[in-house]
């Protein structure tokens, strides 16, 4: 067995049967994909969309891709013909582009808000207050080619784990706030390599695992 079927196999092995696995293949070559494909890994999450459109076709039609970074609005048309799920969403403007884009091709498109839980400075997502509102807005609900399935976040890059525990703590209670008033609202995506198990503890439901899967990255290949 391959090195990353073993790390597939392991990863799956430590997390609950409930919580869904996105292997994050940004940066690694189709044929590190394929080998986690034979682990049975079917999800993955890549951040570019240039990158994401390029593996696309070469592998099989049942690999279930997400995106998990930052998404220009001039690139939806690009993603929306075959993405599951784009966990990015930072601004009811993309909300409304992603609808018309997947209006075109007949699909809905589930969404995740990212929201801005880390206190270093961070470009991209929402204030917590911000997601909530825009989650549960009337303009969000009338969009028929989107569905707001619930909120994405990614802590500091600290080794301070109770820091870290704090952050995805804030937004597991956001989450349960939009989860008040919206059940459907199912999904709360935290936890990357360095610190899924506590994301876990502290109630998320899909994970986002890069490095621990396929090795470091390389970003001047
Ligand atoms: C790269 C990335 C990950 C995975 O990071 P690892 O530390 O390699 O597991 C998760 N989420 C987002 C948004 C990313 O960009």
């Amino acid at each position: 067995m391959s090195e990353i079927e073993e790390n597939i196999r392991s990863v799956r092995a430590s997390l609950p049967p409930a919580v869904e696995l996105v292997a994050v293949s940004k940066t690694h070559p189709v044929e590190a994909i394929r080998e986690a494909y034979r682990a049975g890994q079917r999800v993955f999450g890549e951040n570019k969309v240039q990158e994401m459109c390029a593996k696309q076709p070469e592998l099989p039609g049942d690999v279930r891709w997400h995106l998990i970074g930052h998404l220009q609005s001039n690139k939806v048309k690009y993603i929306v013909p075959f993405v599951e799920m784009i966990q990015s969403v930072d601004s009811a403007e993309l909300l409304v582009k992603i609808d018309a884009a997947a209006g075109k091709v007949g699909r809905r498109i589930d969404c995740l808000l990212e929201v801005r839980i880390a206190c270093e400075e961070t470009k991209y997502g929402l204030e917590p207050e911000a997601a909530l509102a825009l989650a549960l807005s009337e303009q969000t609900r009338r969009l028929e080619h989107v569905r707001v399935r619930g909120l994405m976040g990614m802590a500091s890059n600290t080794p301070d784990r109770e820091q870290v525990r704090r952050e995805f703590s804030s937004l597991k209670a956001l989450w349960d706030r939009l989860r008040e008033q919206d059940p459907t609202m199912d999904v709360l995506s935290m936890g990357m390599s360095g610190d899924y198990p506590i994301a876990v503890e502290c109630g998320s439901t899909m994970v986002r695992v890069g490095s621990r899967i396929f090795g470091a990255r390389n970003y001047n290949v």
